[in-house]
């Protein structure tokens, strides 16, 4: 069985086509430029150089037309005809409070993501005109939607909900729901392969530090709390989002600069986190590089980062009873052992120590702590797309 991953963003289209039947990437992609000039599709068929495909995408359909056509491609294609495409699973961002696992998905299932767009109106709309575009052009093959807060909704309530008057989240769906719900659910599954033991019985800290991060704690197998909210905003300091601040330098700064609710948006989302700090880059790379040659606010920006991850590490802690594995995950979690190193620091106490040796790891599956550390600490490369996939075969059969 095959089954087509389709992750649509605002301007661009990553895609993988997966052979569930031994889990194989057969190729992957990414359209980028979508609806803007010089748009373009990186196409890779497993095994064979990546080709770029030059061809204009005024919208989501035409990319997807242009994917779907590379992957039936005489010379670089990966298929024979459309035919042997199965299944196609999507990602989509917010299933609000409507959506606690994957599902098929139907007129009735797209009318009700258009009803959670309005938390997540940057996110769920290029999802949507993804899922009704491959409809058009794949007529009759099951399509499955996989959401990014599903993992979450088995937090309990007083997890979720936020102190503000309790009418605003019956009325509006103000809570928190948490988002890379299918990455720390792949890792977690992942720790009981390498562990041997059933993640019911264990209590899992992950670690998801990408451009986005956030960390969740798993109790029981089942996601109880996690430092993103009702946006991807809350929690963590990231590449370019400030994470948890005091809400009320919000208003505070829309007073004294003026500013719209589209700016202090942008400020909070496009201009803070490790960028803000640094004044150098949201890329951890350019960050670690600045501070090796002394820039202090990329030092800064660094130590903040590890900090906040600490405590949040320390809170989750306490809130399951403790912890028998941490893992670290994405970009940076996967690979900087400088970063792992850092917010391990002073983790001790917690019974969580790493191994300098192992440690000196990147994107790979590898137990990084010492072998008289009590909590299990792990590097575990995320696979969101396999994820996906397997739920889609799992649903469209
Ligand atoms: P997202 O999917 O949220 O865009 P990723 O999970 O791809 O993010 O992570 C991207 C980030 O990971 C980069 O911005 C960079 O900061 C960090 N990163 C990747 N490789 C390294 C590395 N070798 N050292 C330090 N940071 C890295």
């Amino acid at each position: 069985m095959n089954v087509l991953i389709i992750n649509c963003g605002s301007s661009s289209l990553k895609y993988q086509l997966i052979n569930m039947d031994d889990e194989s990437v057969l190729a992957k992609g990414l359209a980028e430029r979508i609806g803007i000039e010089g748009s373009v599709v990186k196409h890779e068929k497993t095994g064979q150089d990546k080709v770029i495909i030059n061809d204009s995408m005024a919208n989501h359909k035409d990319a997807i037309n242009i994917v779907l056509k590379a992957l039936v491609d005489s010379k670089y294609g990966a298929v024979k005809s459309l035919k042997e495409i199965d299944a196609v699973g999507h990602r989509v961002v917010h299933g609000g409070e409507k959506f606690a696992g994957s599902v098929v998905i139907t007129d009735e299932v797209v009318n009700t993501m258009k009803e959670c767009t309005d938390l997540a109106p940057l996110h769920n709309p290029p999802n949507i005109i993804g899922i009704e575009a491959c409809k058009e052009l794949l007529p009759n093959i099951p399509m499955v939607g996989v959401f990014d807060t599903a993992f979450h909704q088995t937090m309990p309530e007083e997890a979720y909900i936020y102190p503000l008057p309790y009418e605003l989240y019956q009325e509006l769906g103000i809570r928190r729901y948490g988002f890379h719900g299918t990455s720390h659910k792949y890792v977690s599954e992942r720790v009981s392969a390498l562990t041997g033991k059933s993640n019911k019985e264990l209590k899992i800290i992950t670690c998801h530090l990408g451009n986005g991060a956030s960390l969740t704690a798993i109790k029981d197998g089942q996601s109880v709390d996690t430092s993103m909210g009702m946006t991807p905003l809350e929690g963590l300091v990231m590449g370019t989002r400030c994470g948890d601040i005091d809400p009320a330098i919000v208003t505070f700064l829309m007073n004294k600069k003026n500013l719209s609710i589209q700016e202090i948006d942008n400020l909070m989302n496009k201009k803070s986190g490790v960028l803000g700090i640094s004044g150098v880059s949201s890329d951890f790379r350019d960050i670690e590089e600045a501070a090796d040659k002394g820039d202090k606010r990329a030092q800064l920006a660094l130590d903040k980062f590890a900090y906040t991850v600490k405590k949040y590490i320390g809170s989750y802690a306490a809130a399951m009873g403790g912890v028998d594995v941490l893992v670290f995950t994405a970009g940076l979690g996967e690979n900087s052992g400088p970063a792992r190193k850092q917010i391990c620091e002073g983790l001790e106490f917690l019974g969580i120590e790493i191994d300098d040796d192992k440690n000196n790891t990147r994107g790979k599956e590898v137990e990084i702590s010492k072998s008289s550390s009590k909590v299990k600490v792990f590097v575990i490369p995320t696979n969101e797309e396999l994820m996906i996939a397997r739920d889609t075969k799992t649903l469209a059969k």
